[in-house]
C-alpha cells in the first residue's frame, strides 16, 4: 500500500451565482500549500470533477471551467495526491478533499480489507470516503473518523445538500469560515477569503462538523476535543503571511520572532551589522521584526524567481535542492563588503540555508549572521504537515537525544551549526521565545517539532 504525508489546502463555498471562478481563485491563493495536484468538484444536479497534476494557474482551461457548473463546490491543492475525489454511494453522489495524515492507515487498511473492502491506491483519502460512506450519513460518518483515525485533518464532503465540513478534536490544522454577498466560504488560510472580498467570520471549531448551504453555516455536531494543539509551525513557516489563524496575524507573530532574535543579540552584548535581511520569501516577517527591533537598515538581498516552486513544498530531497538553487539570486551591489544578518523561519536539512551563505560570501559579503525564528527543529512530524525524517534534521545530528536543557547547549549546538552551514554565526530563538512570539497558550499548540512531546498521548 503506498503511504502518503500530504501537505495540502482545502477550499469549499456555496454561492448564489455559478461557483467554479471563486473556487479556482480559492484554491489558488492556497496554492503555497502544496504544488503537485489540484482539483476542483461542484455540483449542478451531479458532480462534475476536474484534477490535474500541477499548479492551479497552468492547469485549469476555460474549457475545464465552463465544464464545472453549479453553484457550491470544493477545491484542493496537493503535494501528493489528486483530489477532490468522488463516490457513487448510498448517499447519492459525493466528493471529498482532505489535508492531513493518517498515521494508522496500514491498520485501518488491514481490517477493512479482512471485511472485505477494496482499495485502490490506500491513500488516506480512500480510507476517509470508505469510513464515512460505511456509516451511511454524512454527519455520523465524519463523526466516526475521530473515533478510527489517528492523525490530523481538515475535511471538506461536497453532497447534493451542501458542503460538510470539519476539523480534527485537536485543531492541528486550520480551517476558516467565511462569508461574502450571497456566499458562505470555508477554507485552510483566511486569505483565500478575504482575497476573494469576503469576510472571515471565524475559525472552524476543533472537532466541529458544519454544514454550508444556501442557508448559510449550521453546525450538525460538535465533538468532544480532548485538547487544543495547533500546529505552531503554522505561524512560522506553513500559513501565508497574510493569513490569520485562531484570530493571531502570521505577520504579527514572525515580527515578534524575529524580534525576539534581535533581543537575544542585544541582551548578548550587541552585534555590529550593516543590514538585516530575509531568506525569501518566508524570512520577510521574520527580518523585519528583527529590524525594527533592533533598527539595523532592512536590505533585499536575494531577488526571488517567482516561477519557482516552493522548495519546502517539493516531494523529493533532489527536487528540493534544485529548486533551492533556482528560486533566488543574489543581489551583489547590496551585499558587497556589508555585514549581513540573515533571517530565516528554520532549518531543518541545512540545504537551502548552507547555500544562501555561500552565496552571500561569493558576491562579497564580509560576514554572515544567520538568525533563525523556530527553536532547532529536533523530531519528525507525525502529523502531516512534512515528511521530514530524523536523518534529516541538522539539530538532530548534534543532539541525538533531541534535549536542549540550557542555553548553554542552545548556544553549543548553534556553534557547531554556524560552522557546518559556514557562517560566522547562528543563533536560534529558544521555545520559550517562540511560544510567546505566536502568543497562543502553550497548552494548545503542538510543539512536538521541537520538544517531541505528542500532544494526542492518549489518542494515538
Ligand atoms: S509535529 Fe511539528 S509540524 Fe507537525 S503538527 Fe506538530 S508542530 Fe506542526
Amino acid at each position: 500500500m503506498k503511504r502518503v504525508q500530504d501537505n495540502c489546502g482545502v477550499f469549499g463555498l456555496y454561492s448564489n451565482t455559478q461557483c467554479v471562478e471563486d473556487i479556482y481563485q480559492g484554491i489558488d491563493f492556497l496554492q503555497h500549500r502544496g504544488q503537485e495536484y489540484c482539483g476542483i468538484a461542484t455540483y449542478d444536479g451531479r458532480i462534475r470533477q476536474v484534477t490535474h497534476h500541477g499548479k492551479v494557474g497552468n492547469t485549469f482551461t476555460d474549457q475545464n471551467l465552463n465544464y464545472l457548473t453549479g453553484t457550491w463546490g470544493i477545491g484542493h491543492v496537493s503535494l501528493k495526491e489528486r483530489q477532490p475525489v468522488r463516490w457513487q454511494s448510498s448517499l447519492g453522489e459525493i466528493a471529498l478533499a482532505f489535508s492531513g495524515n493518517i498515521i494508522n492507515s496500514d491498520e485501518l487498511i488491514q481490517g477493512m480489507m479482512q471485511k472485505g473492502r477494496a482499495f485502490q491506491e490506500g491513500y488516506d483519502i480512500e480510507i476517509i470516503s470508505k469510513i464515512i460512506l460505511e456509516v451511511g450519513d454524512p454527519v455520523e460518518g465524519i463523526a466516526a473518523l475521530s473515533q478510527k483515525i489517528k492523525g490530523a485533518y481538515t475535511l471538506v464532503v461536497l453532497t447534493k445538500d451542501g458542503i460538510y465540513a470539519t476539523r480534527d478534536v485537536y485543531g492541528f490544522r486550520p480551517l476558516i469560515i467565511g462569508q461574502g454577498s450571497g456566499k458562505y466560504v470555508v477554507g485552510s488560510e483566511s486569505r483565500a477569503i478575504r482575497n476573494l472580498d469576503m469576510e472571515v467570520v471565524r475559525d472552524v471549531k476543533p472537532g466541529e462538523i458544519i454544514l454550508i448551504n444556501e442557508q448559510g453555516f449550521k453546525t450538525c455536531k460538535q465533538l468532544e476535543s480532548p485538547r487544543r494543539a495547533h500546529c505552531a509551525f503554522e505561524w512560522a513557516y506553513t500559513s501565508s503571511i497574510d493569513s490569520v489563524m485562531e484570530g493571531v496575524y502570521v505577520q504579527e507573530t514572525r515580527n515578534n520572532m524575529g524580534a525576539r532574535l534581535a533581543k537575544r543579540d542585544m541582551e548578548d552584548g550587541g552585534i555590529e551589522a550593516d543590514l538585516v535581511a530575509p531568506v525569501p520569501m518566508s524570512g520577510i516577517g521574520h527580518a523585519l521584526g528583527y529590524h525594527m527591533q533592533s533598527k539595523i537598515n532592512y536590505q533585499e538581498v536575494f531577488l526571488y524567481n517567482r516561477y519557482a516552486d516552493r522548495s519546502y513544498t517539493q516531494s523529493t530531497q533532489v527536487a528540493r535542492e534544485k529548486m533551492a538553487k533556482r528560486k533566488l539570486s543574489v543581489l551583489g551591489s547590496s551585499v558587497k563588503g556589508q555585514r549581513v544578518i540573515l533571517c530565516d523561519d528554520s532549518i531543518v536539512r541545512g540545504t537551502q540555508i548552507l547555500y544562501k551563505v555561500r552565496d552571500l560570501k561569493k558576491a562579497g559579503a564580509r560576514e554572515v549572521h544567520v538568525r533563525v525564528a523556530c527553536p532547532p527543529l529536533m523530531y519528525p512530524c507525525d502529523f502531516g504537515i512534512s515528511t521530514r525524517s530524523y536523518e534529516e534534521l541538522k539539530a538532530r545530528q548534534y543532539m541525538p537525544t533531541g534535549n536542549i536543557d540550557s542555553m548553554e547547549q542552545l548556544k553549543e549546538l548553534e556553534n557547531w551549526v554556524a560552522g557546518q552551514i559556514k557562517a560566522d554565526s547562528v543563533k536560534y530563538n529558544s521555545l520559550d521565545a517562540f511560544v510567546e512570539a505566536i502568543g497562543i497558550p502553550r497548552q494548545d499548540l503542538c510543539l512536538k517539532c521541537w520538544n517531541g512531546h505528542r500532544p494526542t498521548e492518549n489518542h494515538l
